[in-house]
């Protein structure tokens, strides 16, 4: 696997050139109409759910198993548990959810290519 596609997917880059940026701002999810540097149709992407799968699977296995080890050597009220764990999930969904988006984007680039074609 092509890691230089992925570490610009990473970085939020084109999955073409891998300089121009994916979205229209730092803090927003939406997605620019083309590349500014190639020109690439960012409209024909499709990565639907993929970005959410991998974060519900990925932070599933990562959370759970930590909060179990946690509950089992620390006496934390029930309460404490939800208000950690709630609020480190969330922080880690909207830490890695641009990136995880863009790996997928590149992803399609790479195994689909004909979604780009015109
Ligand atoms: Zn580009």
């Amino acid at each position: 696997m092509d890691s230089s596609m992925l570490k610009a997917g990473w970085e939020c880059k084109c999955p073409k050139c891998h300089i121009g940026d994916l979205y229209k701002s730092r803090f927003d999810l939406t997605l620019k109409d083309e590349c500014a540097h190639c020109g690439l149709d960012f409209t024909k992407n499709d990565s639907a759910d993929g970005p959410a799968v991998f974060l519900i699977f990925v932070l599933g296995f990562l959370i759970v198993p930590i909060a179990l080890l946690a509950d089992h050597l620390l006496t934390w009220p029930l309460w404490l548990h939800g208000l950690v764990w709630g609020v480190l999930t969330l922080i880690l969904i909207v830490a890695s959810l641009r990136p995880i988006k863009g790996c997928v984007i590149a992803l399609q680039y790479k195994h689909r290519p004909r979604d780009w074609e015109e």
